[in-house]
This record gives structure tokens, C-alpha cells and sequence, in this order.
């Protein structure tokens, strides 16, 4: 009897060591969980999501056990000193009747009637004015990729490209041979030499039925581009009357215009307000990711700009504003 109750008492102390050493792994484990993603593991790290994360819904591309809200990571930024000659140099150039564009950026600039010639494509094409046309490399071939759409979608090819770059003395010569002429309520709006968007290679005006200019301004974010003069913002652009005018800016920033009904002016007065640490997300809708900011130029040579480090995951773009700042784009494409 004896015996057997000491047999009984070892085995009570036995289970109960088992359950505290059971208790101190499991709270080893969650211990160890808890600390370990912060500091250089790429492992989600729940705590570190903020209310600003963008939406987790289509979840096109993710791969499948990756958790649907991917994890913020602090981004690590280094400085770069970027010269301030570029500053009228980008996609994100404002050029208007109070900032003016003087860069001569006649190297750069493709022949759309070769240039298309070249394509081998001389039937099913847009139209041109002349055979002298020109617009930036990266502008024509983001046109050419939305005119193929558009063509696919509607088979017209009632579409002439009218107007592309202009130089600044052709500009002034062409707003003096209309001063006189034009409405009294229409002349403020006139562009003279210096103040058209065409003088940058970045724009250009396009002829078609409504039914075609309709589809180019709902799907031309598509190809980076923004129907820049909207009826109801002549206050803010000075201009009227040009409805059917594209202008080239890049997929991300083109998308966040159209969805706030922003223009230029009122876009780059926003990203004015953003920095490198409080940067605006521009959701595209795929896992693509794009957010951006403003660096303001420094008086002298060059302007030290923040920009992700170079083992960061992070690429960027850097475009001037011909209006004294910076713009940063950076981005993480999802293959
Ligand atoms: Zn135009």
C-alpha cells in the first residue's frame, strides 16, 4: 500500500513537470516570435501594418501562401546629389503662362511619319498633319500602344494626330497671327511663345469623331498620358478650347489625376506637400508598387535629394517640375 501510493505521488510530480516545461516552451515560442521580422528578416511582421495600407483586394499577381496584406517594410533612404540643370528635364514638367520652357530639346526628339514608316505599319494608322511631326521617343511609343488598342476596340481610323512639338519662335509666331483676330474673352488664354506644352515633345492634339476622342480620354491613362485641359479647370490652367490635347506623364501619376480629377497645376501643388517620409501612394491596381514625393531645388549647383538605397527593393525616377522642385517617383514591380 505504501509502496504504491509513493509510485502515485512520483507520477502526479512527473505529469506536473511536464506541463510547466510544455508552458515554458510554448511561452519560449511566442517570446521568440514576437521580436524576430523587426529589424533585417523579411518575415510579415503584423504589428508593423499602418491604417494606410492600400487595399489587399484583387490580389492579382500575389503568389499563393503569401499572406493577401503584404507587410510594410520601412524603406531605407540615402541622399544623391542631383544637379539642378535638370530641373526642367522629366516627365512631370509644368510648363503654363506663368512658367515658361525654354530648354531646347530638339535632340531628343523621334519623326512620327519615319518613325512609323520604320514600324512597317502604313495602313490601319493615325493620320498626320505633315511629314515634319515630332514628339519625345518615350511619348510616340506610349501613343503608338494606345492608338493599337484603340484600334482594336473600335476600328476606326479616323484619327489625325494634328499638333506635336512646336518650338518656342513658331509658338510666338503662331499666337501673333491669331492675337488680333481672336474674341476679346478668348485672347488671355492664348499661349505665347515659351508658355505651350508643346515646346516639351511631352503633348499632343488629336482629331477624331466623339465616339474615338471619348475612348482616348477614358482609357489614355492607360499609356501614361492625361486629357491635361478638362472643361471647368480654365482657371487653374488658362487654357480652353483644347479638349482633345494628351499629354505624357507616366502611368501612376496619370491614373491618380484622373480618379481626383486633379490637373497638373493642382497635382504637383499636392505633391509639393509630400516628402520622402510622407510620400503619396498611387495605387495602379496590380501589384505594382508606386508612391511618390517632392524634394524642393537648393540655391546652387545641385540638390541632395532622398531616393531608396540601392539594396532596398526600391527603384526611382526623378523628374524636375520646371517650377523649382523635384519629383521622386519610386517603384517595386511585381515581375
Ligand atoms: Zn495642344
Amino acid at each position: 500500500m505504501h509502496n504504491k501510493n509513493k509510485m502515485y505521488e512520483f507520477e502526479k510530480i512527473a505529469i506536473i513537470a511536464v506541463i510547466v516545461m510544455f508552458a515554458l516552451i510554448i511561452g519560449l515560442v511566442l517570446f521568440a516570435t514576437k521580436d524576430s521580422g523587426r529589424p533585417s528578416t523579411d518575415a510579415p511582421s503584423v504589428g508593423q501594418l499602418d491604417g494606410s495600407e492600400e487595399g489587399s483586394g484583387d490580389g492579382n499577381g500575389l503568389l499563393s501562401g503569401v499572406p493577401s496584406v503584404a507587410p510594410e517594410k520601412e524603406i531605407e533612404f540615402v541622399s544623391v546629389d542631383v544637379d539642378n540643370t535638370k530641373l526642367n528635364d522629366g516627365a512631370l514638367i509644368l510648363v503654363n503662362q506663368d512658367h515658361k520652357y525654354t530648354a531646347d530639346i530638339s535632340s531628343s526628339l523621334e519623326n512620327l511619319y519615319s518613325y512609323n514608316q520604320k514600324e512597317g505599319n502604313t495602313t490601319d494608322w493615325y493620320g498626320l498633319v505633315n511629314v515634319k511631326q515630332s514628339l519625345k521617343k518615350e511619348v510616340l511609343d506610349a501613343l503608338n500602344d494606345m492608338y493599337r488598342d484603340f484600334y482594336a476596340a473600335l476600328e476606326s481610323t479616323d484619327v489625325t494626330i494634328t499638333k506635336t512639338f512646336v518650338d518656342s519662335e513658331t509658338q510666338q509666331q503662331e499666337y501673333e497671327s491669331i492675337y488680333e483676330s481672336a474674341d476679346v474673352g478668348k485672347k488671355p488664354y492664348l499661349q505665347a511663345g515659351g508658355c505651350s506644352e508643346h515646346q516639351t515633345g511631352l503633348a499632343f492634339n488629336l482629331r477624331a469623331p466623339d465616339a474615338s476622342l471619348s475612348w482616348f480620354k477614358d482609357n489614355c491613362w492607360k499609356y501614361g498620358f492625361v486629357a491635361r485641359y478638362p472643361e471647368g479647370k480654365e482657371t487653374v490652367t488658362y487654357v480652353k478650347d483644347e479638349p482633345n490635347h494628351f499629354r505624357y506623364v507616366g502611368v501612376p501619376h496619370a491614373l491618380y489625376m484622373k480618379l481626383n480629377k486633379l490637373v497638373m497645376e493642382e497635382y504637383l501643388g499636392l505633391l509639393e506637400t509630400k516628402t520622402s517620409t510622407s510620400r503619396l501612394k498611387l495605387d495602379v491596381g496590380t501589384a505594382d508598387k508606386y508612391e511618390t514625393y517632392a524634394c524642393k531645388a537648393e540655391n546652387g549647383a545641385t540638390t541632395k535629394i532622398m531616393v531608396p538605397a540601392e539594396n532596398s527593393g526600391w527603384s526611382y525616377m526623378i523628374s524636375g517640375t520646371n517650377n523649382g522642385y523635384f519629383v521622386v517617383t519610386i517603384y517595386q514591380l511585381q515581375g
